[in-house]
């Protein structure tokens, strides 16, 4: 059932502009072996690509940098093929920390190295909207966000896998929804599709004025992906009490001088608004009376996962660099091998 060699991406340089395929290294070694009570050899099946992975392999941030020379950490999904721990065995279907490359080594003992797929939950799914990404999207958007009935949420990068997760949460507890996203084509798939009230495409329209046009009465909560420019245009758009959730800025990513203060923040003054940021790890101990909510709103037709399948390891750094190119539709992730 094994192959004998182990395909994996190293770390070879640290990042300074946008991430390509010199700052990374090919290897091929044994497939490892099991040494210790405890430990699990996963075959990793899916990769998840994540923008916070061009953080983790530039500078420790709320995880320390991957060393150079260590296989890139990645979030993935595989299937046991040998255990030497009692609460998993060979066919599992199991998610964690398994990083680019064929086969990992895990111990399982470590709470929350390894974590069992559900039975009846696709892979993919299990990566998207009923894992990291949906979970991330649920609690950032209601309990940080914490949005009632009737009000006006904005979200940045709202064609992406959290974003379009965050927009539709929204729509289910009642609120207007506006998203802002990249192209005519993205924007017309949430109005569509992810039932969405309005958008704004960034790359072709005026975003402070168009948020200006669409709310008059102000942001309640202004779900922050991206950061830069169009941060600073929510915040001046800000309503009364205004929420800023802070999940994410990928538009300062792949820069390494860190970006300009927001301008409009007095802004949080004037309004007495609330700007807080959130690690979605810090949320894991809550996970399952989540995903069991997010599982039947999918199961419900009210929240659609989109997911953008790449295929083979080799292409791994070509992967991450979708995100930063806008060319994902949905959740990304890349097959490398076959369940
Ligand atoms: P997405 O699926 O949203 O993909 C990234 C999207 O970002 C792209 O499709 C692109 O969409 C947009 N983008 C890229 N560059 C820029 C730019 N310069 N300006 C504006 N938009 C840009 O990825 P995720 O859903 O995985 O992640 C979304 C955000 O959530 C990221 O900031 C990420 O770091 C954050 N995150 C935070 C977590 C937490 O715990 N706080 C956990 C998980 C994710 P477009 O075509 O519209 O430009």
């Amino acid at each position: 059932m094994t192959q004998s060699v182990n395909r994996q991406w190293r770390l070879a340089a640290r990042p300074t502009g946008m991430v390509d395929d010199s700052h990374f290294n090919w290897v091929e070694e044994p497939v490892p072996t099991l040494k210790a009570d405890g430990e699990v050899l996963v075959r990793v099946l899916y990769l998840s690509a994540d923008p916070t992975q061009r953080g983790w392999i530039s500078r420790d941030t709320y995880l320390p940098a991957v060393p150079i020379g260590d296989v890139v950490r990645s979030f993935a999904a595989g299937k046991v093929v040998e255990s030497r721990n009692e609460n998993f065995a060979p066919g599992d279907l199991v998610s964690g920390m398994f990083g680019w490359q064929d086969y990992a080594v895990v111990n399982g003992s470590v709470s929350g190295a390894l974590n069992k797929i559900p039975k009846g939950v696709p892979i993919e799914l299990s990566l998207s909207a009923l894992g990291l990404t949906g979970l991330t999207a649920y609690f950032g958007l209601l309990d940080v966000g914490r949005p009632t009935e009737g009000e006006t949420v904005v979200v940045s990068g709202a064609a992406g896998a959290t974003g379009s997760a965050v927009g539709q949460i929204a729509k289910i507890k009642g609120c207007r929804v506006i998203g802002i996203a990249g192209g005519a084509e993205k924007c017309a798939w949430l109005t569509r599709e992810a039932g969405f009230d309005a958008t704004i495409d960034y790359k072709a329209e005026d975003v402070k004025a168009r948020l200006r046009e669409l709310c008059p009465k102000g942001i309640d909560i202004y779900f922050d992906n991206v950061g830069g420019d169009i941060l600073d245009a929510a915040l001046a758009n800000l309503a009364f009490r205004g929420r800023v959730v802070i999940c994410g800025a990928i538009s300062g990513y792949n820069t390494n001088e860190p970006p300009p203060g927001p301008k409009n923040y007095l802004n949080l003054l004037v309004q007495r608004g609330r700007m807080e940021g959130f690690i979605i790890l810090d949320y894991i101990p809550r996970a399952g009376a989540a995903i069991k909510e997010l599982g039947a709103w999918v199961a419900a037709g009210k929240l659609k996962d989109q997911v953008d399948v790449q295929v083979g390891l080799e292409n791994a750094p070509k992967t991450l660099r979708r995100l930063f190119m806008g060319e994902n539709r949905g959740k990304q992730l890349l097959k490398i091998a076959d369940p």
